[in-house]
């Protein structure tokens, strides 16, 4: 290496130099507000007090001066509308010139607190017609503000709810924050009973694991359903799927690793706690899982992990697919999200510890959940709805659309002593693995083996929900688990409080509950066929799509349910089903106006092509005398299943304008689900078994295994 060489070799800097670099976090916070103001504004996070104008002014100064010396040009207030992702709506810092002409820098508190955004464009599902415009967002302070770099240049965003002009939330996270205060409220009183006098506020965590695939970006522009639908709808299977098992924990390939590198310090720098990378199942499907946190913020990082991902696969000339099913036949992408609840003096009401069998508060915590998951079963499933999902659940590869828990061997047992004679004396241990060989150490096992095939699994000291869409925010899934779950500790504080006998009236209660909800406890294979007809012997719910899942948000029992805690008013909810039906219907309607253009303007005119190349050869052939009969058969093989696309194609453009004419929302997306999607398969069939013999030469879209395979 010679001098200059030597001089250009920068070290990068390390996880600790840049972590949370862009944050407006505690430490800085700390640093640069005054003692008085930090205390203020830690009272409100903390503990949820009013924020005065003046704290307000001052936090805003000093988070302005913060944001600029980083070059931030602009601030926005980052919510997240009912569409799922979020909105940015940016402002400069400029505010005036002063006499001599220079520009003045300004940014005050009621900036910083409360915005209004038009919000006449965003799905309200008819909470607000247009003319009714006002919206407005209001600061999530227990979220930290951060600086955000883009091609906009640098951004200061700030976490904020967005609600109507009336109150009513507009959006995900304010149903989200309500509920994280109702599930706090409602355990503290149980933990209370158990003589913890110092919790004052317990918190939901969450660890969200996010799957998703990586295209190359030559290939995905020359796929117009990649691009507008972010799946393919069309597309013969490769040779090769996911069969060998060889993907899965694979060595990562270079092209991906350099990106997962810059993922990695692009999310350290906004201080999401990157912490897990890996091959997933099907080719070209990866992992990403941090560290978890408290809710409202897992859940604002986890939509900077899926939009930091989208503009890093730009930068490797890839795209980055979040989509629950980008492909047939091979893994599609799920979001474990793994919630637990923990006390601010450090309990984790999940935590079983050696012996859960005498860990008398956590198994009263563990039969109210399950209560919860069981008479609530819909709402949860309804939770992990989205359109992509459908894809998945219940499509033997992800757990069923049937909600149940998996509890593993050892609770299993201490659940089943404890419904049969009311104790549990005795408690399974893991032991030690054997391997076989003497130079390995050996190990402790878990008490339990893991079960793939639960939506919703006790991990050691959380709770892992299986179901949730790769695509999908997971605000929902959160709020609704927090809500059902303060519903049960509700009913349970309400009668032990008044309890004479405390530890007998605790002991029974864990009887009642799980006795009473045993049903909803399954630890066998949940992707079995027996499954599905045991389930129904039960009664579970088996709610197989999104649309059908939506009216479990108005059913009597939610409404009373989240009425009760102020999470949604019955209005709220009746627009998210609203809205449910809208994007559902929406979202298909892309998909088959894709299908129809790529089947009208690429597919078919190939397959001419070929059938005209096809017959001038027979005719050659056969002029010189040859025989043409092989040439001859695949031109009436050709011929057939082009006539069969082409009607194929008719009937959907038929459908198409027939669903159009449905003015009921909810009639319009059950006609997208029983019969465009129908057709959309009828179309699709030909068009595969076309691409296993057009002349690849003419195949006009990338194929599968050039799209999983060239990355
Ligand atoms: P797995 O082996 O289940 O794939 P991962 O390491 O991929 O595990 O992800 C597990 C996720 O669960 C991580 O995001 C992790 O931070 C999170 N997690 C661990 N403990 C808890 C907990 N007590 N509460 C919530 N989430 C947790
Ligand atoms: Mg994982």
């Amino acid at each position: 290496m010679n001098e200059t060489e030597k001089e250009i070799t920068v070290k990068e800097p390390g996880i600790n130099e840049i972590f949370g670099e862009n944050v407006f976090n505690d430490a800085v916070m700390r640093e640069r507000l005054p003692k008085k103001t930090y205390k203020e504004l830690k009272k409100t996070i903390d503990n949820g007090k009013d924020l005065d104008p003046l704290t307000a002014e001052v936090v805003a100064h000093a988070m302005k001066e913060w944001a600029l010396e980083k070059g931030a040009t602009h601030y926005t207030h980052w919510f997240q509308p009912l569409t799922g992702i979020t909105a940015e709506k940016h402002d400069s810092f400029i505010s005036h010139e002063d006499e001599e002409g220079r520009v003045m820098m300004e940014f005050s508190g009621k900036e910083l607190i409360k915005g209004e955004p038009d919000a006449s464009s965003f799905p309200s599902g008819g909470l607000r017609a247009t003319f009714e415009a006002r919206g407005y967002t209001a600061w999530d302070c227990t979220s930290p503000a951060f600086v955000k770099e883009s091609g906009c240049g640098k951004i200061l965003c700030i976490p904020t709810a967005f609600c109507s002009y009336k109150g009513e939330a507009l959006d995900k996270k304010t149903p989200l924050l309500r509920s994280m205060e109702a599930l706090s409220d409602q355990a503290v009183r149980l933990v209370r009973l158990f003589g913890n006098t110092e919790a004052t506020k317990v918190t939901a965590s969450v660890g969200p694991e996010q799957e998703y695939f990586l295209v190359d970006k030559d290939l995905y522009l020359k796929r117009p359903d990649l691009m507008f639908a972010g799946r393919t709808l069309f597309g013969a299977p490769a040779p090769k799927g996911q069969e060998m098992e060889d993907h899965y924990y694979g060595v990562i390939r270079e092209r991906v690793g350099e990106f997962m590198k810059d993922l990695n310090r692009e999310l350290w720098k906004l201080g999401v706690t990157a912490k897990t990378q890996h091959n997933e199942v099907a080719p070209a499907q990866h992992e990403l899982a941090p560290i978890y946190e408290t809710a409202n913020i897992a859940v604002d990082h986890n939509q900077l992990v899926m939009e930091t991902m989208k503009r890093v696969a730009v930068r490797h000339n890839m795209r980055c697919l979040l989509h629950e099913k980008p492909y047939a036949g091979v893994n599609g992408s799920g979001k474990h999200n793994n919630w637990s609840i923990t006390t601010n003096n450090g309990v984790n009401l999940l935590d079983p510890g050696d012996t859960p069998n005498e860990n008398i508060q956590f198994l009263l915590v563990l039969s109210c959940i399950i209560k919860a998951i069981d008479i609530h079963a819909d709402l949860l499933r309804q939770s992990a709805a989205d359109v992509g999902n459908d894809h998945r659940l219940g499509a033997n590869e992800a757990p069923p659309a049937i909600m149940s828990i998996f509890l593993g061997e050892q609770l299993d047992d201490v659940v089943h002593q404890l419904i049969e004679t009311g104790e549990a004396n005795n408690v399974k241990q893991g032991g030690t693995l054997q391997t076989g060989v003497k130079a390995l150490p050996n190990v402790q096992k878990d008490a339990t083996d893991r079960n793939r095939t639960s939506p919703f699994a006790f991990t050691g000291n959380k709770f892992e929900f299986r179901s949730v869409g790769s695509a999908d925010s997971i605000a929902s899934p959160n709020t609704i688990l927090n809500a059902i779950v303060a519903e049960a500790f509700c009913e349970a504080a309400d009668e032990l409080e008044k309890a004479d006998d405390l530890d007998m009236a605790i002991h029974d209660m864990i009887k009642k509950n799980l006795g009473e909800h045993e049903r909803i406890i399954f630890n066998g294979d949940g992707y079995s066929d027996e499954w599905v007809e045991e389930a129904q012997r039960r009664g579970l719910p088996n709610i197989k799509s999104m649309i059908e899942a939506a009216s479990a948000l108005t059913t009597d029992k939610a409404v009373k349910l989240f009425e009760k805690f102020g999470i949604f008013t019955r209005t709220e909810l009746e627009s998210r089903e609203e809205i449910i039906y809208e994007t559902y219907a929406k979202t298909i309607n892309i998909e088959a106006l894709t299908m129809i253009e790529m089947a009208g303007k690429q597919i078919i005119p190939a397959v001419i092509t070929y059938s005209r190349e096809l017959a001038d050869t027979v005719n050659a052939v056969a002029a010189a005398g040859a025989d043409a009969s092989v040439e001859k058969e695949l031109l009436q093989e050709v011929s057939k299943k082009l006539a069969e696309m082409k009607k194929a194609l008719k009937a959907l453009q038929e459908g198409e304008k027939k669903v159009s004419a449905i003015t009921d929302s909810r009639e319009q997306a059950f006609f997208y689900k029983d019969t465009i999607r129908e057709l959309m398969e009828s179309l699709r069939a030909p068009a595969d078994e076309l691409e296993m013999i057009v002349d690849k030469r003419l195949w006009p879209i990338p194929t599968y295994g050039e799209l999983m395979f060239e990355v």
